[in-house]
């Protein structure tokens, strides 16, 4: 079997998954490419800065995940996509190609001017190191000031990301509240816009701002961030924050090694995709067919109903010639004898359509009452190969053939019908053994 070539570029919650889904698939040769060598758990990484998990809780060595889910591992930093060619660079390990690509690199940050006196929890995994290095040296000395914010893409509104910073900033108040020196601290929250949170809703804003009274936590809305310099927040109409430790969570924008691909990016450098997150508008990364998903909607039911044939174990035979019931639903001038005849021979029917007295003109009865079971089932088949449609559905169509003519037809079928989807509904196992998958069916539930 030709194995096509996926590489997934990233190796966090999406790469993985992807790697992890595609590496199922016997006709997939699936190679996973990561810059960092372990699988960085974001989330549960909240807590690292007040110590209620170890770096090394949240971190999964990507190399075992390779191991037990059975795809190839490159750890090395991508450079560059090519799609036009179907392949990419990387900077150590060279070139690549790929049949298929999916990119999951994430994001690169935004780096407002003296970002570098600040520490974010969304950034590189080592900044949770930091800022819990600072927080236990504030711990220490038992009182300080403590700012916590996020900022904006003016590029991409959506590229915000103030959730983790809220959760972070919760967690402090909590640590400092049970080590009972919450009161020789202050907190305080910042963000460029008046309500950050309103997104969520009214609802959550009042409820936000009600705990925050609550928990003695000051906030400062609504000023754009001019720049940071050491222990101070600045804003446009430059008022200052200051702040002992400083954790800034900016927003994201379009990887940097991106601006060399030939892929399409919006303003703020992300990849642009469609709804179906395929990339916009590159159609060379695609092959036919996906192609063709994407245009699915364009189609009319009756070019759509000529891309499947279907085939159930009742038969119908037509009282006409053989050719014309292989050829059923053809004008008469369009029909093609030779494919009529390569059908046949796929559908092991030719044998004996040649033996009959006019061959390929010989007129059957009506429901095929002078030939045999097995041979109708043969003519059927024959009759849905000859559409050459791209989906063919057999519905224990090869339940009348002997074992000998069915594996002959099954060996037939895997190589004249290449690049068609071929699904077969069968009692008996010899009928799917050519199967790329199997899915049993038990009461009417997948098991
Ligand atoms: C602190 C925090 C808390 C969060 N909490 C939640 C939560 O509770 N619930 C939730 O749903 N989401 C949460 N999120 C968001 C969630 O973690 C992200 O949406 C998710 O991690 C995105 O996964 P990703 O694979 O797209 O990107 P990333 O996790 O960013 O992974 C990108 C991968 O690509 C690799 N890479 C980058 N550049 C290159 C390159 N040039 N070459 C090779 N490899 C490269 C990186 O090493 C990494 O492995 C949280 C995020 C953070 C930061």
């Amino acid at each position: 079997m030709n194995r096509k070539n996926i590489l997934v570029l990233g190796g966090g919650f999406a790469g993985l998954e992807a790697a992890i889904a595609l590496a199922k698939e016997r006709f997939f040769n699936v190679t996973l490419i990561s810059d960092r060598e372990y699988f960085y758990i974001y989330p549960t990484s909240i807590w690292i800065p007040t110590r209620g998990n170890a770096f090394a809780d949240v971190t999964v060595p990507l190399e075992k995940l390779a191991e037990r889910r059975n795809f190839n591992l490159i750890i090395d930093e991508v450079v560059e996509i090519i799609g036009k060619e179907n392949k990419i660079l990387l900077k150590d390990n060279g070139e690549k190609n790929f049949d298929y690509l999916i990119v999951a690199i994430g994001a690169d940050k935004m780096k407002p001017k003296g970002v570098e006196f600040t520490s974010s929890i969304c950034g590189d995994p080592e900044e949770a190191l930091e800022i819990q290095k600072q927080l236990d040296i504030l711990i220490a000395k038992g009182h300080g000031k403590i700012a916590m914010g996020f900022g904006g893409n003016p590029k991409d509104p959506s590229a915000v990301r103030g959730g983790p910073a809220f959760e972070l900033f919760f967690n402090v108040h909590h640590k400092l509240k049970k080590l009972g020196i919450r009161d020789k601290f202050e907190l305080t929250f910042f963000a460029p816009m008046k309500n950050p949170g309103a997104r969520m809703g009214e609802n959550a804003v009042s409820k936000m701002k009600m705990i925050f009274d609550m928990m003695n936590l000051k906030s400062h809305y609504g000023k754009k961030i001019k720049e940071f310099q050491k222990n101070k927040v600045v804003f446009e109409d430059d008022s200052i924050l200051e702040a002992d430790l400083i954790v800034f969570v900016p927003a994201n924008k379009g990887k940097k090694n991106m601006v060399n691909s030939d892929l399409p990016l919006s303003e703020a450098g992300f990849i642009e995709i469609n709804d179906g997150t395929f990339f916009k508008s590159v159609q060379v990364v695609f092959d036919d067919q996906l192609e063709n998903f994407e245009d699915i909607k364009k189609y009319k039911i009756a070019s759509l109903r000529n891309q499947i044939s279907f085939l159930s174990q009742r038969v119908y035979i037509f009282n006409d010639t053989v050719l014309k019931n292989v050829a059923y639903g053809s004008n008469e001038k369009d029909i093609n004898k030779e494919k009529v005849i390569l059908a046949l021979k796929t559908a092991e029917a030719w044998d004996f359509v040649e033996k009959m007295e006019f061959g390929l003109n010989t007129v059957l009865n009506e429901f095929g009452t002078n030939l045999s079971g097995g041979q109708r089932q043969r003519i059927a088949l024959a009759r849905a190969f000859y559409k050459n449609s791209s989906l063919i559905i057999l519905d224990e169509a090869t339940s009348s053939l002997d074992n000998k003519i069915e594996k002959m037809v099954l060996n037939n079928i895997d190589k004249v019908l290449k690049n068609k989807i071929l699904i077969t509904v069968a009692h008996r196992q010899s009928a799917i053994q050519h199967s790329d998958k199997l899915i049993k069916f038990n009461n009417g539930q997948i098991i």
